[in-house]
This record gives C-alpha cells, structure tokens and sequence, in this order.
C-alpha cells in the first residue's frame, strides 16, 4: 500500500503540505474533527512526509515512505489508546518523553502520533506539555482528537490545530473548558454538602445538554479522585479545578470518594450506551448523593 501524496483540493491537506514543503509544519499539531479512520490516515500521511528521503514528500517510493506504509518505520512512532477517560496513561506519556530525547534512527525526524491524545488526564497534560515547551529539534508531535476541548489551554497554546472538519453535527460542536469544569465543580460541591436543593440544581444545566454530561463526567470523577489523593498524600499540585478538591477532601471519607469515583465510572459507561439522557441527569443525583451518605 503506497502512501498517498497530498490532496491539494483540500484546504487543509493543502496547508498542511505547505507548511511541510517549506519546512515550518509544527513541532505539535493537534488534527482534530472528521472520523478517527481519517485522522489516522492524514497522521500517517504527515508522518510519511517528514521522514521521506526523496524529492516530493512523500514521495511513496523511497526507503523511508515504503517502511512508513506499512507501518514499520523506526522513526514513527504510534500510540493508539481508546476513546475513553483516561485512556492516555500518564506513564505512556512519561515513555513518550523519554524516546523523544533519544535522536532518529534512521531519518533526520522522528515522529509521534497519539490517537485519542484527548484521553489524557491533566497530569498526563501537564506531562506532554514538558516536551512541547522545548521538543527536540527533530520531534513532531501529531495530537489526533474527535475535539480539541478536552485540551488545557496551555496544550493548545503550544500547539497548531488543523480543524479536518465535521465527523457529526454532535461531535463538531465544542464546548468552553470553563463551562465543563464550572459544572463539574457545582454538582461535586453539592454533593459534599449533601444539600438536595443544590445538587438539583446544579444538575439543572445538564437536562439540556448531553454533551457537557458526556464531558463533564470525567472531570467530576477527576476532582473526586483529586481529593482522594489529597486525603492519603496531604500533597496535591494546583490543578485547573482551583481549591476544590481540598476543600472537599476533608469533608468527604476515603469511603465515599472512593464510591463516587465508582459510580462516576458507571455514569460514563451508561453515557456511551446512549442510556436515555433525563434518566441520566437523575442518575448524577441519586448515585452521587447515595455514595456520600452510606
Ligand atoms: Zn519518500
């Protein structure tokens, strides 16, 4: 299977292939939008074109491009997690920081691709961000994502993001980091002050809107998780959740962080079943609230 050149009909694929010929295209680009399938093919495409030793990259015959396709080139380096919360370990990210110091093997660039980079917790974030800071000189970086909101800002300040455009008119639609951790925030503290009328009302932005559930869930279970941490280490780096998961660590036992850190796990695994979204945004209270009391 030869790689492909470049579709120069595409905007994108033609910024991209601009910026690669004039030798600027960036040390962390995040592709972000369309379908995973094409994400993957566009990264490899890139990948292809930055180790390629012939004349117009990728050029598909050289040594490099005919390794590159079938995916045994020893300077492309691809981490494929899945979709899901977390999904991108730390300690990957930490293994990925450490062959980024170690020069090419055979090319003059060595390159990462991250499928589903998205997945990263914020300590995972803050890992890659090390690197993306002062990348080696011969480092790319290809962030893949459904959408680039699940990204700290700081990620996205060190990054290029090339948008490839809509995968579904649900999936293209990017909500502000701010209102995902503003409503992430309210419902954990309402929970831990166990007051009904809070907690209702803090679910109340959710009834309308699946997707900030969809993506405040796993930074209701982080903050959770946070506070666990903060409970056995009494030690825990700011992170973008502010005093919150200290200020609700001493009010909640390691018993019951625990069970809502369990029964997030199972929200999140009922949102991607498409489970019916009123009886979820009701699920978030009674789950939630009965973890705090028992
Ligand atoms: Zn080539």
């Amino acid at each position: 299977m030869k790689t492909e050149s470049f579709n120069f009909d595409n905007p994108i694929e033609k910024s991209i292939a601009g910026a690669l010929y004039s030798r600027r295209f960036p040390h962390a680009a995040i592709l972000e939008g369309s379908s995973p399938e094409e994400r993957m093919k566009l990264a490899k495409k890139i990948a292809a074109a930055l180790v390629c030793s012939g004349a117009e990259a990728p050029c598909g015959a050289c040594p490099d491009c005919r390794k590159a396709s079938v995916d045994s080139h020893a300077d492309i380096l691809i981490y494929s997690v899945e979709d899901k919360p977390k999904a991108f370990k730390v300690d990957t990210v930490r293994e990925i920081r450490s062959k980024a110091y170690i020069v090419p093997n055979e090319a003059d660039r060595k390159v990462f691709i991250l499928e589903n980079s998205h997945t990263m917790g914020v300590e995972g974030q803050n890992a890659i961000l090390k690197i993306l800071e002062e990348p080696p000189s011969y480092v790319n970086f290809i962030l893949l994502c459904s959408s680039k909101s699940g990204f700290l800002p700081t990620v996205l300040s060190r990054s290029t993001v090339y948008n490839l455009g809509q995968a579904s008119a649900a999936e293209n639609e990017t909500l502000p980091r701010e209102k995902i951790i503003g409503a992430a925030k309210d419902i954990t503290v309402a929970v831990t002050a166990l007051d009904d009328f809070e907690i209702v009302k803090a679910a109340a932005v959710f009834e309308k809107d699946s997707k900030l559930l969809r993506e405040s869930l796993p930074v209701i279970q982080e903050i959770f998780a946070q506070a666990l941490r903060i409970k056995y280490s009494a030690e825990e780096k700011e992170s973008e959740y502010g005093s919150i998961p200290a200020d609700i660590a001493p009010k909640l036992s390691r018993r019951s962080l625990l069970e809502l850190i369990e029964a997030t796990d199972l929200l999140i695994n009922s949102v991607k079943l498409n489970a019916n979204h009123n009886l979820m945004v009701t699920a978030l209270c009674t789950k939630l609230r009965k973890a705090v009391i028992r």
